[in-house]
């Protein structure tokens, strides 16, 4: 997605070779008119296929989950990290690891909204060790439900995250790829290098 790739290069602030901030338009600021192109383009790419749901994370996949939704014309589901105060038997759990907060917690949604006859489709902000979306394929193989697919909007194609994905036999689409990155430079997959403002 070409808008994506110049804003990611006019405004990201890449901190060091594996971490960069898009704080300013796509996870604490949200440029809400790219969020919606951003939902359309996933409907895009994912068209005749028969979703019924969209799910992610919180809390910076959902307006990508609900642009997503939007577009699709199905509600989203988001998965919440703290602990609801509902019976653990009503919810489907996984255990994620985050390596940039170096700690582990559960998500969860409630049984209620995802079953067999569902068919998901996955969306999250980034794809970096594929922990976080790894633990939202677990929820939706303990619903019974069939994974259509992951979208997620900015992959780093040098973490881990898509090759795990892919062993599990997931369809992985991201909307721009990095392929490397170090302060003041950024080079997507498939093209040469540009330097960075
Ligand atoms: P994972 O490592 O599980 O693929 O990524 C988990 C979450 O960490 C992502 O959904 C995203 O919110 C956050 N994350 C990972 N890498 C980055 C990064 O480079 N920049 C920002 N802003 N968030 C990141």
């Amino acid at each position: 997605m070409k808008v994506l790739q110049e804003r990611i290069r006019q405004e990201g602030l890449i901190l060091s070779e594996t971490v960069l901030k898009v704080d300013s338009f796509l996870n604490h600021q949200v440029d809400t008119q790219l969020a919606l192109a951003i939902g359309q383009e996933f409907a895009r790419i994912f068209a005749g296929r028969p979703i019924t749901k969209v799910l992610t994370v919180e809390a910076s996949g959902i307006q990508f989950a609900m642009a997503a939704g939007i577009a699709l014309n199905v509600p989203f589901i988001y998965a919440k990290k703290k602990k609801a105060v509902t019976l653990a038997e009503d919810v489907y759990s996984a255990e994620v690891h985050s390596f940039t907060r170096q700690e582990t917690y559960r998500i969860s949604i409630s049984r209620k909204y995802l079953g067999p006859e569902d068919r998901v489709l996955i969306v999250d902000d980034f794809l970096a060790t594929g922990a976080a979306l790894v633990g939202l394929t677990d929820i939706v193989a303990e619903a019974g439900a069939e994974l259509v697919g992951v979208g997620c909007v900015i992959e780093k194609s040098f973490q881990e995250g898509r090759g795990l994905l892919e062993q599990r036999g997931v369809e992985v689409h991201a909307l721009a790829r990095i392929a490397e990155m170090a302060p003041g430079f950024v080079r997507f997959v498939e093209e040469n290098a540009v330097h960075a403002e």
